[in-house]
């Protein structure tokens, strides 16, 4: 679907639960702001949903989140059921806890990439931050998506005095594992809505830090990427410049939640339920309207920040 400001929204992100296996204290107050909606869609139901988005509204490309993606009971059935609806982009967005044992059954289902979150490389500060999780889970999780021929990023939100020490290290680990790091700059979303600025590290200042090491060329990124591409030797990494050089005039993504509720934009937590559709003979029409309305709340120009929990709406 083309926007009125000429953005081709082809892409869909799917927070399939809300259910996670940690409390990053950048996203949640406690473990327990994660809970399963009492309404969460069943695998089919999803996939239906899906589908009627691929064919009524350009969906093209889909990326699995949450919460937590690998806790949803049928993780496996919605890649396949993705697979087999012709749909040839399929990532996800992990803590890599679980992944290790889950890599190859997702590979063989029709998984292609995985962005995995990584905020440190200490296993104390790794536990800090998360509340809940180990270190050595998400490594091993990168280790197996690699053995399996999963193409694999790496995430790291950067945090004023909690993480930004690490900035140059996890370039290095990214750089010796052959997996391109991202690094995040901080959203002023949930906890930390309109409460982020003493916390923020910007694009500028992770470019300086790793400049005093390393040579750093920009290199060109695909036009709707949110990331800022730079080689280095060895290697690339990308900066997500959230605050810093907003990306919402070339944003090609729409969001669905678990209980069945398009999100157009992370600034407008007004969420639009098309559930509903999937007791209708023929849907096309009121889900082309839908979808139009939840894309007519998408910025043009920055993101303002949100009262949104990311886990509602999978990062
Ligand atoms: N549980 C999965 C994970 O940890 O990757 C998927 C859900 S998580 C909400 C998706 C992404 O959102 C993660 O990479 C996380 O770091 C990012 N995220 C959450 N809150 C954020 C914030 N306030 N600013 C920037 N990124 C955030």
């Amino acid at each position: 679907m083309i926007d009125l400001h000429g953005r081709n929204i082809n892409k869909l992100r799917i927070s399939l639960t809300e259910v996670c296996n940690m409390a990053c204290t950048y996203c949640v107050s406690s473990l327990s702001d994660h809970q399963r909606l009492p309404d969460e869609l069943k695998a089919e139901q999803m996939l239906s949903l899906v589908r009627m988005l691929k064919e009524h509204a350009g969906i093209e490309k889909v990326r699995l989140t949450g919460g937590e993606p690998l806790l949803y009971p049928n993780l496996i059935p919605i890649v396949s059921g993705i697979r087999e609806m012709g749909i040839k982009s399929i990532g996800m967005t992990t803590n890599g806890q679980l992944l290790a044992r889950k890599a190859k059954a997702l590979v063989d289902a029709g998984l292609k990439n995985v962005n995995l979150s990584l905020d440190s490389l200490d296993p104390v500060n790794f536990k800090r931050m998360g509340r809940v999780g180990k270190l050595h889970k998400t490594l091993e999780g990168i280790e197996a998506c690699l053995k399996y021929g999963l193409s694999v990023k790496v995430n790291m939100v950067v945090i004023k005095g909690e993480n930004d020490d690490e900035i140059v290290k996890m370039l290095e680990y990214g750089v010796a594992h052959g997996v391109e790091v991202r690094y995040l700059e901080l959203m002023g979303m949930g906890p930390l809505h309109n409460n982020d600025e003493d916390l923020l590290v910007s694009m500028e200042e992770m470019l300086e830090r790793i400049s005093t090491k390393y040579d750093v060329q920009p290199v060109s990124a695909e036009a709707d990427s949110t990331s800022q591409r730079y080689w280095v030797p060895g290697g690339y990494f990308g900066i997500i410049p959230n605050n810093s050089a907003p990306f919402c005039s070339t944003c090609s993504r729409l969001r669905l939640t678990s209980n069945g509720q398009l999100i157009g934009c992370l600034s407008n937590p007004e969420a639009i339920s098309v559930r509903h559709l999937l007791e209708h003979d023929d849907p096309a029409d009121a889900l082309q309207k839908l979808v139009k309305k939840s894309v007519s709340y998408k910025q043009d120009v920055a993101f303002t920040g949100s009262s949104l929990v990311m886990s509602r709406v999978g990062g």
